[in-house]
């Protein structure tokens, strides 16, 4: 199928071809031509496989299309998303999917001074992108007045729907008029959010992709066991057989992930890290030498693991599982993009093992166990009963090193088949797209 299939403006065409997009993705071709008749959107797809263009298309095509009714431009469509990385990303695609239209966008978010956002909100814009703190901020200042929007898109919807963001989206939602069109874009989709989605949307046209809450088959899974005190040994191996591969790395907490980074840089690797607790200008200006490989590893919390758009990112390291299944399969599917191949590798302590149970039911398959002959478990104290699991303040412990040990080839270790045919070096084997 081809995007002139799919009832698209000639400047938003014009504007693909420039981009170099050939066909749709099948999330484009099933939302766009309803999104473009007005309905409401229910989309599920994987992580990477083009949602922004899905409802970015449609909400610059109706905008343009419309009898212009005022001189002073009023914001008519609404993008919420939940991290600031992505609100800045999702404003990049809609200048370039806009490129050939008239239309304004702008992006508000926390973390930065408000003077540069008030002043482009003054000039005037057609689509605001916003994270939901800021938004809120600015309207109760009245800088931001959302009663003219007819488009309204939750991007990431699982997460702006549930405990930590549902609060301020039922604010934002009672700002808005009640016709409208709302979208609700996401790779995953817990059951406990379906009654709430149910609520916001009507008559949704439902777009699927299935397998929902699954990486792209493009990544290859693999997971390693190690003890916490080895994993370090393990990563450092990792991104010396892969060298100069940009590699993104998650833990669990920003404290692990200032750790991480102060190792990998003690053995000279050019590593980064991003979260919370550094400044928003600090966490662009990381991303961005990221994006354009100044840097080699990027260590992130879960503030990376949602819609961030890596060009050619081929591996994405757990270096401790998620609590949330779901986080897992947004945090893989960093790489694995737009086609591309991808590995991504869970280092996983005996205590995690229940973890890693959870997100093999999730995406429903296992995930390949990679031999680890040079740092094997060895440490296998239960879980805890009152474990703070599903708390984001877990801590991480201290990697006191024991053994020092050359590297020896670690190999894959899949269950069921005999050892010899197992071997195989561990992130070498990319499945092919
Ligand atoms: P998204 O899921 O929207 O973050 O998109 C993932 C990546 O796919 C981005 O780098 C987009 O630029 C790219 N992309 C989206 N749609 C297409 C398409 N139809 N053809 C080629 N690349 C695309």
């Amino acid at each position: 199928m081809k995007f002139t299939q799919l009832g698209i403006s000639a400047p938003i065409l014009k504007a693909l071809e420039a981009a170099s997009y050939t066909n749709p993705t099948p999330i484009q071709q099933g939302a766009i031509p309803s999104a473009l008749e007005g309905k409401d959107i229910l989309g599920l797809a994987q992580t990477g496989t083009g949602k922004t263009a899905a409802f970015a298309i449609p909400t610059l095509q109706r905008l343009s299309n419309q009898d212009k009714q005022s001189s002073k431009r009023v914001i008519q469509s609404l993008i919420l998303t939940p991290t600031r990385e992505l609100a800045i990303q999702i404003q990049d695609s809609f200048k370039v999917y806009g490129r050939f239209l008239p239309l304004k966008s702008t992006v508000v978010f926390g973390g930065v001074g408000q003077g540069n956002q008030v002043r482009a909100l003054k000039a005037g814009v057609d689509i605001l992108i916003a994270t939901p703190g800021r938004l809120m901020d600015l309207v109760q200042q009245r800088h931001i007045n959302l009663s003219a929007v007819k488009i309204f898109t939750l991007d990431e919807a699982d997460r702006m729907l549930d405990m930590g963001f549902i609060n301020d989206v039922k604010k934002i939602i009672k700002m808005l008029p009640v016709k409208k069109q709302t979208m609700l874009f996401s790779a995953t989709m817990p059951k406990e959010i379906n009654t709430i989605t149910n609520q916001l949307l009507v008559n949704p046209v439902n777009v699927s992709i299935t397998p929902v809450s699954s990486a792209v088959e493009t990544v290859g899974q693999q997971v390693v066991f190690v003890d916490n005190n080895h994993k370090m040994d393990v990563l450092h191996n990792f991104i010396e057989e892969n060298t100069n591969e940009s590699m993104l790395v998650f833990t669990k907490t920003k404290h692990g992930a200032d750790k991480v980074v102060k190792e990998l840089n003690r053995r000279n690797v050019s590593a980064k890290a991003i979260h919370g607790n550094k400044s928003q200008n600090i966490r662009q200006k990381t991303l961005n030498e990221f994006k354009t490989y100044q840097t080699q590893v990027l260590v992130a919390t879960d503030i990376a693991s949602r819609g961030i758009d890596i060009h050619e990112l081929n591996f994405v390291v757990n270096y401790d599982l998620p609590d949330v299944p779901e986080t897992y399969v947004h945090r893989i599917g960093r790489t694995g993009r737009a086609g591309n191949t991808g590995i991504a590798l869970s280092l996983c302590n005996f205590q995690d093992k229940s973890l890693l149970s959870d997100i093999e039911k999730l995406i429903k398959k296992k995930v390949e166990v990679m031999d680890n002959e040079q740092y094997p478990l060895t440490d296998f104290t239960p879980k805890p009963k009152q474990r703070p699991a599903r708390s984001r303040k877990v801590k991480v412990t201290n990697d006191k090193k024991k053994n020092t040990s050359p590297a020896t080839k670690r190999t894959k270790d899949a269950p069921k088949k005999s050892k010899k045919s197992r071997r195989r070096t561990l992130g070498q084997d990319r499945p092919r797209s």
